[in-house]
């Protein structure tokens, strides 16, 4: 009996030792090491409102802390961000970028600020981010998030912004900011790793998912995307999708040329966005994800007035 009790307890230890340790690999699961010290925060599995429309993020650790790029879409999913962040690494997060300022990206900021990070963007996306940001969150139904999805969430902005270039240094390691011109949004950045040969998009990259292109200056865009091709860079992180390649770069740009080619003709021959954007869906390369979003970019980018 004895001998019983003690082989029982003995599996009752080692059980408790497996769930440890497997709620530390689950934790950590999302957190995909890129290079050394460089980890994306990427989600291909659902693309749901409650899962930040599926937006990625990342962290990069040097020396002196932890700088993190983009926040997610609530206070509830920059808490499992910061949760995962906890489970990789103990420093401090020092920084944290927003590489532009729409809701699936900005909305969890205030959560790394109320631990002590300093948040940086554009200064145009700083700005849109006054300027929208509390009506979005007001409105977060309209974006088909509920209360309960954003309880506790606030707007925290940007304390530091930049026109052009801006460089941190986390004492044993350089990142490149960096802003061309209006792109996705007129203030989207870029986040360059030269030394591991890294760049976090954001959202002038989308791969297998269609883009939000409501805001966005093509011409500006299609520059830039061609900046990423002659740039160092052989890992690259989207906005939404997985960790791509400048394969993915060339796909977006005839993406985004396809798109602005055939809207335009269509939105000359009819004002109806529904038919204009059923007739580009069937014309333009099948992604996957996002295609509630060829509405959004005819209305908006297309058919305004
Ligand atoms: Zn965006």
């Amino acid at each position: 009996m004895k001998k019983y009790s003690g082989i029982k307890w003995l599996a009752v230890l080692v059980f408790i030792v497996y769930v440890v340790l497997c709620g530390n690999v689950f934790a950590a699961e999302k957190l995909t090491k890129i290079a050394d010290n460089v980890y994306s925060y990427v989600d291909t599995k659902s693309s749901t409102p409650q899962n930040s429309y599926g937006a990625n993020a990342g962290i990069i650790l040097g020396r002196d802390g932890i700088v993190v790029v983009d926040t997610l879409i609530s206070s509830k999913e920059a808490k499992r961000f910061i949760k995962d962040i906890k489970a990789i690494s103990k420093k401090p997060i020092k920084y944290v970028i927003n590489t532009h300022y729409h809701l699936d990206h900005t909305f969890g900021n205030s959560e790394f600020k109320k631990i002590g990070a300093l948040i940086i963007s554009h200064t145009n996306d700083g700005n849109n981010l006054k300027i929208h940001g509390e009506t979005a969150l007001k409105n977060a139904k309209d974006y088909g998030l509920n209360k309960k999805d954003m309880k506790g969430t606030k707007i925290a902005y940007p304390v530091l912004t930049f026109n052009e270039r801006m460089e941190i240094d986390l004492g044993d390691r350089k990142i490149e900011l960096i802003y061309l011109r209006p792109s996705h949004t007129d203030g989207s950045i870029m986040v360059y790793l030269p030394d591991k040969k890294v760049l976090f998009a954001g959202d002038i990259l989308f791969t297998g998912y269609h883009p939000f292109m409501g805001e966005g200056d093509i011409e500006g865009w299609l520059k830039t995307l061609d900046y990423i091709m002659t740039m160092d860079a052989e890992k690259i992180i989207p906005g939404h999708g997985p960790v791509s390649s400048k394969k993915d770069i060339e796909e977006m740009k005839d993406y985004l040329i396809a798109f602005d080619k055939k809207a335009k003709e269509l939105a000359a021959k009819s004002d109806n966005a529904e038919h204009i954007a059923s007739e580009i869906k069937n014309s333009l390369p099948q992604r996957p994800e996002g295609a509630g979003l060829i509405l959004w970019n005819i209305q908006m980018k297309y058919l305004k007035k």
